[in-house]
C-alpha cells in the first residue's frame, strides 16, 4: 500500500533519537587481528605500513594517524603523573599501585611520547621511527613497536585504556572485569529500564567504586556507552511486540479496503479542506450542507527519564507487552480535529482530555470503562459547542477500544444447564465516575447478559425473568437452544473441554452452536453503540495501520518539544511539561498533516 503525499513529518521517529544515537562502533579496541599479538615474541616480516601513508583504508588510516604533538604532550603529562602520581602534601611520589608489567609498559610509552614530541629528538614528530627506537633500546622487536603505538593511541584516545597486565590484549575493556560488570549491572537494573550513559558515568564518579577497582578517575560519556555495548546492551528501539508486520493480513486487507476506505470515500466531500498556510479553502458546494468533523483519538504515553522510544536494551531483553506506565511517565488520552485541534470548548475549560498516571499504586488502568466515559464527555462537549457539524470520532483498532459491552451477549462461558450465577460482570459507575472498592479495585457487580434481537426483531432474553436490576436464574444453553427450534442441537454436549473446539467444528456442542448463531455473532463494540446512541458515528482505523491516525502526527510534534525541555523526575514537572507541549501544537500546523485517505491505493 502508498500512501499519497499525505504526512508532513516523514515518519513517527523523532530526528533528536538519530542526534543522540551514541555510535558505539567507535570502540578502540573492536578489532580482531588484534587479538593475535597478544604478549607474543617476535614476529619477523609483518609488515609494518603503518604512519607512514601506506595505510590501505580509511579505518586503519584513521587507527594508524600518528597522533598531534599537542595529544601526545598531554597523554605524556598524564603517563608521568600516573606513574609517579604527586603526593597531596606537594613532596614525593605517592605508591601508584602499579603492577611491575602494566609499569614497564607505561614507562615505554612515556619514553615513546618524549621522543615523539621532543624537539630535540632525532624522532621528534616521527611516530612510527620513533616507536621502533624505543623498541630498539629496550631490545624487543617489531611486535612491540606495533603495541607500543597501539597502547600509547589508545591511551591519548581515552586515558581509561591502560595496558593492563590482568586483559592481557587490548580488545578487552576494564568493564570485562567481571566484578565490576555484575556490580554495573546490579546498578543499572536498580535504575530501571531507562538508563543512560550518564548512569554508568556518575556511578564510575564515585570515589570508593574507584578504588576499587584502581582507577585515578571516573570514565567519559563515550567510554560509558562503549561499556554499556560491552555488557550487552544496544541502544535500540525498545523490544516491543507492536511491530508484527500484520499489513496485509487478508482480514485487515479486507477491512481497509471494503469498509474503512469506501466510508472514507463517502464522508470526505462534506470535511473542510485546507490551504498550505492551514486556512480553510473554499471548495464550493458540499453534498451536505453541515460540515463534517473528524476527531481522531487515541492514547500517548510521555516517559519522565529517558523519553524517548529508543532506549539501551539488554540483550537478554524479551519483547514483553508494554505495561503502561513503568517508571515515571503520562498518558494522555484525547481527541484531535483539524477543524478545531484539542477537543474542548472554544474557552478551553470544557475539554474531554484524559491525563492518566498509569500503573496499579497510581490510577490504576486506562480500560474501555474509561474510553466510554471520555467518549460521553467528548459527545457532550461537541454537542454543546459545534451543534451545526456531523461529528464522527475515529478510534485505533486496539482491543481496548474495539470491546464489547460487559453486557454483550457471548455464548462462550454459558452453562449447559439454568444457573443462578451467570451473568455479566460491569463495572459500577455514579454519575461518570468509576466506584472503586475498599481494595481500590473498581466496583463490580453482575447483571444479566443480553437480550440477543432475533431476526424477527424480537429480543431473546436469557434469564427467566428479564431485569436489569436482578440476575435472577439463566435459563442454560440447552433451553435456549430449544426456544430457537433447534431442537437436534439440544442433544450436544454442553460445551468442549474449556469451549476449545475442534478446529472448523462448528456443531461439537451446544456452546458452539449458539456462539456461531448470526445475532450473537454481530455485535456492536460499546463505542460504536455509545455513538449511535446520541447520534454519532465512530470508526476503527485498519489494524496495524495507526500511521493514518492524524493524532500521531501531533503527538509527534507535542513530544519533540516536550523533549527540549530540562529532564525531569517529578511529577509535577513531568505533567506540567506534558500538558504545555501539548499546548504547543498549532492548530494550523495540525492543518498540514491532515490525512487524505482516498489517494490511498493498495
Ligand atoms: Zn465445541
Amino acid at each position: 500500500m502508498e500512501v499519497g503525499n499525505v504526512f508532513c513529518y516523514n515518519t513517527f521517529e523523532d530526528p533528536m533519537d538519530i542526534d543522540k544515537n551514541p555510535n558505539v562502533g567507535e570502540s578502540m579496541d573492536s578489532d580482531d587481528d588484534e587479538e593475535a599479538y597478544g604478549d607474543e615474541p617476535d614476529e619477523p616480516g609483518v609488515s609494518d605500513d603503518d604512519g607512514d601513508g601506506e595505510a590501505h583504508d580509511d579505518e586503519k588510516e584513521k587507527r594508524w594517524k600518528p597522533p598531534t604533538l599537542e595529544a601526545a604532550r598531554i597523554a605524556h603529562t598524564d603517563i608521568k603523573a600516573l606513574i609517579r602520581p604527586p603526593r597531596n602534601t606537594g613532596n614525593g611520589y605517592k605508591n601508584p599501585g602499579l603492577d611491575l608489567l602494566l609499569r614497564s609498559r607505561l614507562e615505554s610509552m612515556q619514553r615513546f611520547l618524549w621522543a615523539y614530541i621532543d624537539v630535540k629528538s632525532p624522532f621528534h614528530k616521527k611516530w612510527m621511527a620513533a616507536s621502533l627506537d624505543i623498541a630498539r633500546t629496550a631490545e624487543k622487536g617489531l611486535w612491540f613497536a606495533r603495541r607500543l603505538r597501539e597502547w600509547t593511541s589508545a591511551f591519548i584516545k581515552n586515558a581509561e585504556n591502560l595496558p593492563l597486565n590482568i586483559y592481557g590484549t587490548w580488545n578487552k575493556s576494564r568493564v570485562d572485569d567481571e566484578g565490576l560488570k555484575q556490580e554495573l549491572f546490579t546498578h543499572l537494573q536498580s535504575i530501571g529500564k531507562y538508563i543512560s550513559a550518564m548512569d554508568v558515568v556518575r556511578y564510575m564518579a564515585q570515589p570508593d567504586v574507584q578504588k576499587r577497582y584502581m582507577m585515578k578517575k571516573g570514565i567519559t560519556e563515550m567510554t560509558a556507552r562503549n561499556w554499556l555495548s560491552r555488557i550487552g546492551f544496544r541502544w535500540t528501539l525498545e523490544p516491543s511486540g507492536q511491530y508484527v508486520d500484520g499489513h496485509e493480513r487478508d482480514d485487515i486487507v479486507e477491512y481497509r479496503q471494503k469498509v474503512f476506505l469506501p466510508r472514507w470515500k463517502e464522508l470526505e466531500p462534506n470535511l473542510r479542506a485546507w490551504t498550505k498556510d492551514g486556512t480553510e479553502e473554499e471548495v464550493g458546494e458540499r453534498p451536505q450542507p453541515q460540515r463534517l468533523v473528524v476527531w481522531f483519538h487515541d492514547e500517548s504515553t510521555f516517559y519522565a527519564n529517558d523519553r524517548r522510544r529508543k532506549r539501551w536494551v539488554h540483550m537478554s531483553e524479551k519483547a514483553v507487552p508494554r505495561a503502561k506506565g513503568e517508571g515515571a511517565s503520562l498518558m494522555v488520552a484525547d481527541f484531535v480535529s483539524a477543524d478545531y485541534g484539542w477537543l474542548r470548548s472554544p474557552d478551553g475549560k470544557e475539554s474531554a482530555r484524559v491525563v492518566f498516571k498509569a500503573g496499579k499504586t497510581r490510577d490504576g488502568y486506562f480500560t474501555n470503562t474509561e474510553i466510554i466515559l471520555q467518549l460521553e464527555l467528548a459527545m457532550d462537549i461537541v454537542q454543546k459547542y459545534y451543534p451545526n457539524n456531523h461529528h464522527i470520532f475515529v478510534y485505533d483498532n486496539a482491543t481496548t477500544h474495539t470491546k464489547r459491552p460487559a453486557t454483550t451477549p457471548t455464548a462462550s462461558k454459558m452453562t449447559k444447564n439454568p444457573s443462578k450465577k451467570f451473568g455479566a460482570e460491569v463495572t459500577v459507575t455514579v454519575n461518570g465516575k468509576i466506584q472503586y472498592a475498599a481494595n481500590g479495585k473498581p466496583q463490580k457487580h453482575t447483571v444479566q447478559m443480553g437480550p440477543v434481537i432475533l431476526p424477527n426483531g424480537q429480543p431473546h432474553y436469557f434469564y427467566e425473568t428479564p431485569s436489569t436490576t436482578v440476575l435472577g436464574m439463566f435459563k442454560g444453553t440447552m433451553k435456549l437452544l430449544q426456544e430457537r427450534g433447534l431442537t437436534e442441537e439440544v442433544k450436544l454436549k454442553g460445551s468442549c473441554k474449556n469451549f476449545k473446539c475442534p478446529a472448523g467444528t462448528t456443531h461439537c456442542c451446544q456452546r458452539r452452536v449458539l456462539y456461531n448463531q448470526p445475532d450473537f455473532a454481530d455485535q456492536l463494540s460499546a463505542i460504536e453503540i455509545a455513538c449511535k446512541a446520541r447520534g454519532f458515528e465512530a470508526i476503527f482505523l485498519p489494524k496495524f495501520h495507526c500511521e493514518l491516525n492524524f493524532i500521531e502526527q501531533c503527538w509527534g510534534h507535542a513530544k519533540r518539544v516536550y523533549r527540549q525541555y530540562p529532564p525531569s523526575s517529578k511529577e509535577d514537572d513531568l505533567e506540567r511539561n506534558v500538558l504545555s507541549a501539548l499546548e504547543s501544537v498549532p492548530v494550523e500546523t495540525m492543518r498540514k498533516c491532515v490525512p487524505i485517505y482516498t489517494q490511498m491505493t493498495q
